[in-house]
């Protein structure tokens, strides 16, 4: 810029310059503030959804160069390990959220929310039409539609309900804050029913008929704090309703906690044999009506119906109708769930992402090359290698998808692991089909990754690192474009870190299964449990609400009001 007039001249003050002379900044002396450099269009990103992929993702952009929107029917984020906690009072539903505009205040990013829900991701012409939750003045709830660059969907998924007829209607679900609350207010309310003076018997046993559909980790757990708020702190102050409560959990599996080891599974359906839940497992419900649930038996077909006072419905989830219209636009309608590859973009497009719970990453392709790498080897080899030649192979496995490695650690393939540890076995000869049929296992493991808080999260904070890094991988190929190549991306593939999950069981015990196979149950697991909990909590504020609320239970028992 050059400044003729003197005037003008009169408002310049040359600040610095930089040795070398090659650049002149200016401020206006009316201003004191800089002269704004040409403006840089920043790139626009839109998440779609407040929960742990999301959160996490914005906790840890920190890149000023992006100018991000999200949009989430939800204006906090909900902490829904302890979400249990929360159906029967242990915790407070304001303990364990966080407003979002709390979580993003701080950042040096310029980052917009808008309380909504998308209703259509267009991916032709990179927008997203969303809806407001609110009525406004009588002229309902307003529309827009928001520009995007890069899209990250992070919208979880919703419960699963197979087809059941009668469940929409009439079960409970435990996804979201408020389903907390209503089971907690349902919870009472069958207990003031049940004791209001003219009922019969049959009536109060049906009115504290408490079901829950699904043994996995949140059925279970749920199942367990229910017994724990009856017996602890219900059956004293509603003496005459103890003899009536009955809590049932039907699994269609032949255990529950399947995805756990077996010694968890079996501590964990004696001691709710113990508490008095009767499990019946191999069970699939098949209709619930207003009264009623029906199930069938898995091995011997029988159906039987049995009275109920409330479900729970928990059974695992399901992909949400925007994503399965989204899913159609860009080739994935025969898919169950959206399908990314290992950089967490979504197939078929090249600036959306989808991470959590309403995604998977499909490694149909690593497989593909892995099975081409083993060829080779194969072929070069005639059918057997070497230990060190096995080395050389896994090397270039691991090499393009670390992932593997993880892998490579677990169980079923410590025997190759060890192999190639041992240096003395360096003759040893093994068949590359021996080598194959044991990383099938990868193949299972590496599609099958959990949906679970730990991994959304991780995923979250994986995505924004690369965004972070983006003009970095730009301008330096030769560094974290390493991994660039057709159908590749910029960064080091997605790589998850197990650390474990817990079982709660009721009764101040808890069930841990740790990285390599190591398992706790007991009293002193439920103290991990709660220092791990409380540790993991998104904020100082709502760490201290938690552990005030475990302090209060522990002090004066759980509130029963319904409220
Ligand atoms: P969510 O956390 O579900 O977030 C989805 C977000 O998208 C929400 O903000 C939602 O409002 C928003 N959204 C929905 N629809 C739209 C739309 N149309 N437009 C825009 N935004 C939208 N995992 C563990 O690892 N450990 C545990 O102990 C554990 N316990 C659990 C207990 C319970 C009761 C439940 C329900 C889950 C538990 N999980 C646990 C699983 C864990 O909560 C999920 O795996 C995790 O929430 C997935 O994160 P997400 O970001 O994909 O989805």
């Amino acid at each position: 810029r050059t400044y003729n007039d003197s005037s003008s001249f009169s408002k310049l003050l040359v600040v610095f310059t930089v040795s070398g002379g090659g650049l002149l900044a200016y401020a206006d002396a009316n201003s004191t503030s800089p002269i704004a450099p040409p403006e840089i269009k920043k790139k626009r990103v839109v998440v779609l959804g407040t929960g742990w992929a999301g959160t996490s993702f914005l906790k840890q952009l920190d890149n000023p160069s992006y100018d991000v929107q999200v949009i989430s029917p939800r204006n906090y984020f909900a902490f829904t390990p302890l979400l249990p906690s929360v159906t029967v009072g242990t915790v407070e539903p304001r303990s364990i959220v966080e407003p979002i505009r709390n979580i993003v205040k701080k950042k040096n990013v310029d980052v917009h929310y808008w309380e909504a829900e998308c209703f259509k991701i267009d991916s032709q012409s990179k927008k997203v039409h969303c809806r407001s939750n609110k009525n406004i003045d009588g002229k309902g709830k307003e529309e827009f539609v928001v520009d995007y660059d890069y899209l990250v969907i992070a919208m979880g998924a919703r419960p699963n309900t197979f087809n059941t007829p009668g469940v929409v209607e009439h079960c409970n679900f435990l996804k979201e804050v408020e389903d907390a609350q209503k089971i907690r207010r349902s919870v009472i309310d069958a207990f003031e029913k049940a004791s209001l003076p003219s009922l019969s018997d049959e009536e109060r046993q049906k009115m504290l008929h408490f079901v829950v559909v699904g043994g996995g980790p949140t059925g279970v757990e749920f199942a367990a704090e229910l017994h724990d708020f009856v017996k602890e702190d219900l059956v004293k102050l509603y003496p005459a309703a103890g003899k009536y409560v009955k809590i049932t959990l039907l699994e269609a599996a032949d255990h529950i906690l399947t995805m756990f080891d077996k010694r968890i599974t079996e501590f964990a359906e004696d001691k709710f044999k113990r508490d008095g839940i009767d499990v019946k497992l191999g069970s699939m419900v098949i209709k619930v009506s207003d009264k009623e649930i029906s199930t069938k038996g898995r091995v011997n077909g029988q159906v039987s119906t049995m009275p109920y006072g409330m479900v729970v419905w928990s059974t695992g989830i399901g992909t949400d109708p925007v994503v399965k219209d989204f899913m159609k636009q860009v080739g994935q309608e025969t898919r169950r769930v959206l399908a990314t590859d290992e950089w967490l973009r979504v197939e078929g497009t090249d600036s959306i992402y989808a991470l959590g719970d309403c995604a998977t990453i499909n490694q149909r392709r690593v497989m593909e090359d892995i099975s081409s790498i083993f060829k080779k080897a194969d072929k070069e080899n005639s059918g057997t290698l070497t230990v060190k030649q096995l080395q050389a192979v896994v090397d270039d496995i691991c090499e393009r998808y670390p992932q593997v490695d993880l892998y490579l650690k677990t169980k079923k393939l410590r025997n190759i692991a060890d192999l190639l540890k041992d240096d003395s076995k360096s003759s040893v000869a093994i068949s590359i089909e021996e080598l194959k049929t044991a990383l099938k296992e990868v193949d299972a493991q590496v599609k099958n990754l959990p949906a679970t808080a730990q991994v959304a999260a991780q995923q979250g904070a994986y995505l924004a690192k690369c965004f972070n890094r983006m003009e970095e991988a730009e301008k330096n190929p030769e560094g974290p474009l390493r991994f660039r190549g057709e159908g590749r991306h910029r960064f080091h593939p997605f790589r998850y870190k197990h650390f474990g999950q817990f079982a709660p069981l009721g009764g101040e015990q808890t069930a841990a299964q740790l990285p390599g196979d190591w398992v706790s149950i007991g009293h002193s697991t439920q103290w991990l449990w709660y220092s791990v909990y409380a540790s993991k909590l998104v904020s100082w504020r709502t760490r201290s609400l938690v552990v005030t609320d475990w302090v209060k239970r522990f002090i004066f028992g759980r509130d029963s009001s319904s409220i």
